[in-house]
């Protein structure tokens, strides 16, 4: 399908980009990579005015070291993310996580922040960034805010992005030394998760010391699995691992659909959780 008519705007600032969104009030859309949104529009389930292109400012692309954190541009592509040493060496997860993105292609012009600001609750990313504590600036016509992982995600395909802001960028704190592993259950490679879990740990003489754990596809939003870090401190085997992941269905809300039934995706959250915290603590 073809998309509805809408102005087009290409500004090169952040400040260039929310004056056009206040311009249009409530009825622009932002534009990242477009992978998720340029369907919406063929499929006409979303008929903006103006669409805000993003991917010719500058301030919104590379990857820093921030000291403690390492700051990702909102228009940082997956592929970029996925060949970054600092990503690699300090947010192990969010690599691992990345590598199960889609495809190659889509890889290529999919950005970190429409991702983020998608927040479909198959998304990847989004349990990476709430597992591990992340941060995200938004900028909107009264200036920046800096909101955590916890209040960002709010409901299904819905962040605490308001119509005229901009997601900047995201700050990952690091975990540098940190195992990290994310187990993906897909119908057939490339697509979507039925249900992912991502699992980064401490490891302090063979046990863990610390864990954080996020789940995708189990709820509205992305799940910090909070039962199962608590039960996962001090665990150094298969079965104490095994015992901790038995916790990874509390508090979900995971939906029934043509690929799973809620209750089958509870057992996977289950075996899937056991397998990714093994593989990050290299416990088998
Ligand atoms: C065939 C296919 C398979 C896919 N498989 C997967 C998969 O396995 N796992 C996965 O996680 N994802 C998958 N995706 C989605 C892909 O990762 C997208 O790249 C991502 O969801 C959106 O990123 P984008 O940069 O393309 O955003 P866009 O499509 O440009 O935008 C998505 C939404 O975010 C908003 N937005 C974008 N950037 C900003 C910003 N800076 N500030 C505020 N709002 C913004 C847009 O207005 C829009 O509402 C797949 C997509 C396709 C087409």
């Amino acid at each position: 399908m073809i998309p509805a008519k809408f102005d087009y705007v290409r500004p090169s600032t952040v400040d260039e980009a929310v004056a056009a969104l206040v311009a249009a009030g409530e009825d622009a859309k932002v534009l990242g990579g477009g992978q998720s949104l340029m369907p919406v529009l063929r499929l006409r389930m979303g008929e903006p005015s103006v669409v805000v292109d993003t991917t010719r400012i500058d301030e919104m692309k590379g990857i820093t070291d921030a000291g403690d954190a390492i700051v990702i541009g909102a228009g940082t592509t997956h592929d970029a993310v996925t060949k970054s040493d600092l990503v690699r060496q300090h947010a192990a997860l969010l690599a691992a996580a990345t590598d199960t993105v889609a495809d190659r292609q889509i890889r290529h012009r999919g950005t970190v922040g429409g991702a983020m600001a998608h927040a479909d609750p198959a998304g990847d990313q989004p349990p990476v960034a709430l597992a591990m504590g992340a941060s995200f600036t938004i900028a909107g016509p009264s200036g920046r805010r800096t909101v955590p992982a916890s209040e960002f995600f709010v409901d299904y395909f819905t962040t605490a992005v308001g119509p005229d802001e901009v997601l900047v960028s995201v700050s990952v704190p690091k975990h540098t030394g940190w195992g990290a592993h994310y187990e993906k259950f897909n119908r057939t490679a490339q697509a979507w998760a039925i249900v992912g879990v991502a699992a980064t740990v401490r490891m302090d003489g063979g046990s863990i010391a610390e864990a954080e754990v996020g789940l995708t596809n189990m709820g509205p939003g992305p799940v910090k699995a909070t039962a199962v870090e608590q039960a996962l401190v001090g665990a150094s085997t298969m079965a104490a691992i095994t015992a901790a992941a038995s916790h990874a269905a509390e508090g979900t809300s995971p939906n029934s659909d043509i690929h799973a039934e809620s209750d089958y995706r509870e057992h996977l959250a289950r075996v899937l959780t056991a397998r990714a915290v093994a593989k990050a603590a290299g416990i088998s």
